[in-house]
Formats: C-alpha cells, structure tokens, sequence
C-alpha cells in the first residue's frame, strides 16, 4: 500500500538541492493466496524496483507491505529471517544469479543453511526432492553453474528459491534471457509448481506477451506509477489507459482475426526526465490523447469496470459523456 522508493543521485536539481530519483511513486497493489499478479512496464517504469522492496532488497521510502494483514516492511532480526522464509526470489539472470564456484546442490541448499535449522539429512532430502521437481537428475547436483545450459541453470534458481517452502514467489523477469522455446518449458513449470506448491507469484516481466500465459491480474506501470490494474482478461480485451493500449498493441496475435484487429501503436517521443517530472500525467508528453487537463492534474486511479482500475483523465470523460 502507497509504496514508495526513493534514490538520492549525486546530481544536484536546482538552486542546488540534492536530485530524488522517485523509482516507486505511491503505488499499491495486492495478490491474493494462489493468484499471480503480473507487473509490466518497460525498463526504468519502477517495476523490478517494486518487487525488490516488496521483497526488502531495496529500502522503501514510505508504504507498508502486509504479509497475511502483518506489516512487514522494515522487520529485522528474526522476523525479517522468517519473512525470508515466506517470500523467496528468482532472479532474472541465471547466469549471473548463480555463484559459479558452488555446485548445485550448494546452491539449492544454502537458502536452508541460511534460514532453518533443519538437520543435514533433512537438507539432503529437500535437495533430492527440489531436483526431482524442477526436472534436473540427481547425477546433476555435483556439477557446477557452468555445466547447465541456459533453461537448466533457471530451474537450478527455481529449486534453490522453493527451498523454504515459500508461499510467495517474485518471478524478475525469469524467462527474459532464455531462448523462446526453452522460455514455454520454464513458464509450464513455473506453472505446475505453482498448483503442486500453492504458490502466489508475483510477476515481473515487460512482455505482455509473456504475461498473457501466465497471470490472473496485471498492474501496467509507467514511470514509478501503476497506470491501470485489471484482470487479464479485462486487460486484453478492453484496455483503457493510452499507455497499456500501445503496449498491447506490441503483442503477436496468434489469430488471423486478431491480427487484422490489431492495429501497431506507436508511443512517439521520450520519457520525461524521471527526476524532474512534470506537473499532471505523466504520459502526456506521449500521449495521442492528450488534452489540457492532463498537463495540470495528476489523473488517479478510479474504477473503470469490475476491479478495473485505471489512471487516465480521457476516461472520466468518456464516462462523464455517458
Ligand atoms: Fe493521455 Fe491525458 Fe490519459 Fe495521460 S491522462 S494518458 S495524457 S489522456
């Protein structure tokens, strides 16, 4: 709730004042048990820095993040080890992810060192059954980083992330430097561990493309901000924010129909500069829509539909010329 990350550059802003990078600006968003919650936006909208807070690997400048109702952002000590233990991650790389002088049983293990006090034996076994899982063979836990392939070193990340029986996984980017075919295999997993494990993923990703096949709901993000919230099937098929409509337009159809539909939206110019935004939307130096309003007030967030949720003056209009 109202998420805020705040960096402080050494670039000076006017009358010299210390630059803020606002990364994550005011920003909420919730998951429910089971589901998975997708974050899109391009590089430098705050996503992966969102998922790096919610996951306290990034400090928050403001906000709360509630486990189960518990607040626990900023816990330390031995609530922040048993926050850990709920909430694990998998990072995007897993080539520069995985320590390459460990072998992979190590790697799978050490979340259990780190966090637990289970007994060796115990280890071993949660070791044996997390390669059996993610489809590695047991021959395999002796080797090292460098003797995976791509897709295979991913599943060595997946395993070492269940370690702790997790319930909330946050997925950065996971399929996005794998090649596309091994891409399908890691999201069936992904997906199948999810049923067998009863997990809630959080998604990052900035490829609708990607999310389609794998969320329930998606949170579009543009410069720091979440600019609409819906259901992927709301999203997909009746988006409103300018910004969301441009990024779907980018996705392959698979249909004939669809892709006669689907029309290329192209977003023209730059972003603003993230350290001097301008007052109002911040999309309006993008937007084909744009109209005075926009330069003056921030839109909100505001119901568009049955959870539906989106950040776009154009929209209270067309509501209002209803
Ligand atoms: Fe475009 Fe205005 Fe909507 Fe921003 S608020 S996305 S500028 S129409």
């Amino acid at each position: 709730d109202n998420l805020s990350v705040h960096f402080a550059l050494k670039r000076k802003g006017m009358f010299g004042a210390k630059s803020v990078l606002k990364a994550v600006d005011d920003v909420s968003f919730s998951v429910g048990r089971g589901e998975t919650l997708a974050i899109v936006g391009e590089s430098g909208s705050g996503k992966t820095t969102a998922a790096l807070a919610v996951a306290q690997l990034v400090n928050a400048a403001g906000g709360s993040v509630k486990l189960d109702g518990e607040d626990v952002l900023g816990v330390q000590g031995d609530a922040l080890r048993a926050m850990r233990e709920r909430v694990q991650f998998i990072f995007q790389d897993p080539y520069s992810s995985l320590n390459p002088r460990r072998r992979a049983e190590d790697l799978v293990r050490e979340p259990l060192d780190s966090l637990t006090d289970k007994t060796k034996a115990e280890k071993q076994q949660i070791v044996d059954e997390l390669f059996a899982a993610v489809g590695l063979r047991k021959e395999q836990q002796r080797l090292f980083p460098h003797q995976f392939s791509g897709g295979q070193r991913q599943r060595i990340g997946i395993a070492r992330a269940l370690a702790t029986r997790p319930e909330v996984i946050i997925c950065d980017e996971p399929v996005s430097a794998l090649d596309v075919a091994v891409q399908a295999q890691i999201l069936n997993l992904l997906r199948r561990l999810q049923t067998e494990f009863g997990l809630t993923f959080l998604f990052i990703s900035h490829d609708l493309g990607v999310v389609q096949h794998v969320s329930d709901r998606i949170a579009v993000m543009y410069m720091g901000r979440v600019v609409e919230l819906a259901d992927r099937l709301s999203l997909f098929n009746s988006p409103r924010h300018p910004y969301t409509k441009a990024l779907l337009s980018a996705v392959p159809a698979v249909s004939r129909k669809d892709r006669a539909a689907r029309q290329r939206i192209l977003i023209p110019g730059d972003p603003p500069d993230p350290v001097n935004l301008p007052a109002g939307c911040r999309f309006a130096s993008r937007c084909p829509h744009v109209m005075p309003i926009c330069k003056e007030q921030e839109p909100m967030m505001q119901n568009v539909g049955t959870d539906h949720l989106t950040a776009c003056h154009l929209t209270e209009q067309e509501e209002a010329a209803v």
